[in-house]
């Protein structure tokens, strides 16, 4: 059944609990996000709700050029995560099960998923080879029929990356040693 509620359940770690139940709620359509923290004890939270990427809508959405996003929704779903004082293990707990939108398998967090070590090195042979970003994009959907990223994923991917060597590259630049002002002075002096 899509959009399915993550079953209660303690684990180990939060990240441990948040994980399963990402991966949970990946596979029927939805996406989770950590949202308020508190109750710190000795400095670490021990309580976070749990809400759906799809909501809540707390400001009326304002009218700026952003794409239409899934925040509009205003989903409902809810769910919390506490380490009881003495506890050793998290406990995760749904209150709120029902969504207020469709599924979606494409979103971008389903999206990122697929941008595995092996996509990533199709792209990067692609780059090498200076195949244009759309044929690169049309061999990894050749070898990867139910590829959810976009050529516009792709692309992106591809401008972060230049976009990280150039500044890899200008930061390499930058620290090639400066002359000193004696060699500064006795160039200056030979000359
Ligand atoms: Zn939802």
């Amino acid at each position: 059944m899509p959009l399915a509620p993550p079953t209660d359940g303690s684990f180990d770690t939060f990240q441990q609990g948040f994980d399963a139940w990402q991966a949970h709620a990946l596979a029927e359509g939805y996406v989770i996000k950590k949202s308020n923290s508190s109750d710190k004890r000795d400095g670490q939270y021990t309580r976070h709700i749990i809400r759906c990427r799809a909501g809540p809508l707390t400001k009326a959405p304002r009218a700026t050029h952003r794409k239409t996003s899934t925040a509009s929704q205003g989903c409902r779903f809810e769910a919390s995560a506490k380490l009881y004082n003495g506890a050793d293990a998290w406990a995760f707990q749904v209150k709120h099960p029902h969504h207020t939108h469709l599924p979606s398998f494409t979103t971008p967090t389903h999206r990122k998923q697929q941008m595995t070590p092996e996509v990533i090195r199709m792209i990067l042979n692609g780059l090498d080879n200076s195949m244009p970003r759309r044929l690169i994009y049309r061999t990894i959907k050749s070898c990867n029929p139910d590829l959810i990223l976009t050529p516009d994923d792709i692309s992106n991917f591809i401008s972060r990356r230049l976009r990280k060597e150039t500044a890899v590259s200008l930061s390499n630049q930058m620290h090639v040693p400066l002359p000193t002002q004696e060699e500064e002075a006795e160039a200056d002096s030979s000359s």
